[in-house]
């Protein structure tokens, strides 16, 4: 068995750990490409969301590797994402690709189904072997969303141009040699520690700028078109609406306190917004709420065009924004996303904002 999984943002990481911890042989998808696009767009329905598009491609792309087993959540709904990877599996069978789909939906009526695929994926390790290794799978997920965050903060300071995104590039190659979470973990300490030593520029005030929206659009680099690095660079701290820590801590975790947090925020978008349509809508306008709250310059929504919950979430937006005053933008990425106009869009933004602050902005 060889397994391989979606492509989304830096989840690579952890997941590789995991199965390394369960000795579990494992193909890391490469980073996504337009090759890796144009085969899931020629796989797809036209129609289809683009993660759901990008994964297929991410799929192929490991198979050709050797992996024969592919791992993916699944989810009940609302939206599209229930029946991903039924369809993903349907349209991998119709188009000959022969690999075994394993998706982990959530529990429901039939707790031990989940558990047999677990144990499955696991390549039948005992259950204290599994549950160690996705606890320690979680402290790589928290491990590398800090160090991005550190990034994040350094960006718009840095001394020497380019410094923060040479040191991340270099991290994400090399982080792949690691077998295993403890060297991992290990490896991601030390970058952190290089990215806090980044000089920066005496008494820069950076803006402040949230980005919400769908969880795949804000953590894949490519489908965001590097949002975070191209706000960076325009002198703007990116402010994340969701990481995947937060996607485990939501659903796979114990942690309460996180729980709690989390339920007070969403509660936040009561006014606007008072249930789960699908996606993280919900979490969108939550955020949204919050960043104006916390008195950010701006905010940006991402989306892939299509995508039914964030359409609603679009929707309402502009009524936050003039509720609170913050000004709020909405940038749709799909396969025909030219990067030239979506780069006018950010420095318009950027320009606004500044603007807005009495104050011309300093690019990094
Ligand atoms: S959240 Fe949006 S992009 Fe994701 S599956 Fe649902 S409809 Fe598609």
């Amino acid at each position: 068995m060889t397994i391989t999984f979606p492509h989304m943002g830096r989840m690579y990481i952890p997941v590789k750990a995991l199965f390394d911890d369960l000795g579990v042989k494992v193909v890391v998808p490469p980073p996504v490409s337009k090759e890796t696009l144009e085969i899931g767009t020629r796989l797809a329905p036209e129609m289809a969301c683009l993660p759901m598009k990008i994964n297929l491609g991410n799929y192929i792309q490991s198979m050709e590797k050797g992996a024969d087993t592919i791992v993916l959540t699944g989810s009940c709904g609302p939206c599209r994402f229930g029946y991903y990877g039924v369809v993903e599996k349907e349209i991998l069978k119709d188009n000959g690709y022969d690999a075994d789909v394993v998706i982990l939906d959530a529990p429901g009526r039939e707790p031990q189904v989940l558990l047999n695929r677990i144990r499955k994926i696991s390549g039948n390790s005992s259950w204290l072997k599994i549950a160690r290794a996705f606890l320690q799978a979680s402290k790589v997920v928290e491990q590398v969303d800090e160090f991005i965050d550190i990034l994040l903060k350094k960006r718009p300071r840095e001394l020497n141009k380019g410094e923060t995104d040479r040191v991340q590039s270099k991290f994400e190659k090399e982080v792949l040699i690691c077998k295993g979470s403890g060297e991992t973990l290990e490896f991601i300490e030390e970058y952190k520690e290089k990215a806090a030593q980044i000089p920066e520029r005496p008494g820069v005030q950076p803006l402040h700028i949230g980005i919400v929206g769908e969880i795949y659009t804000l953590i894949e680099p490519y489908v965001n078109l590097n949002i975070e690095n191209k706000l960076g660079h325009l002198g703007a701290e990116v402010h994340r609406g969701i990481t995947v820590t937060d996607w485990v801590k939501t659903h796979l975790s114990l942690d309460m306190i996180y729980k709690r947090e989390r339920k007070k925020k969403l509660k936040k978008a009561e006014n606007y917004l008072s249930l789960c349509i699908g996606g993280h809508a919900w979490e969108t306008i939550a955020e949204t709420v919050h960043y104006a709250d916390m008195g950010l310059d701006g905010i940006i929504q991402v989306l892939p065009f299509g995508c039914m919950p964030e359409i609603v979430a679009e929707s309402i937006i502009p009524t936050i924004s003039r509720d609170k005053g913050v000004p709020a933008m909405t940038l749709t990425v799909d396969e025909l996303t030219g990067e030239a106009g979506y780069m006018t869009r950010l420095e318009a933004f950027v320009d606004l904002l500044s603007q807005k602050k009495g104050r011309v902005y300093e690019r990094s």
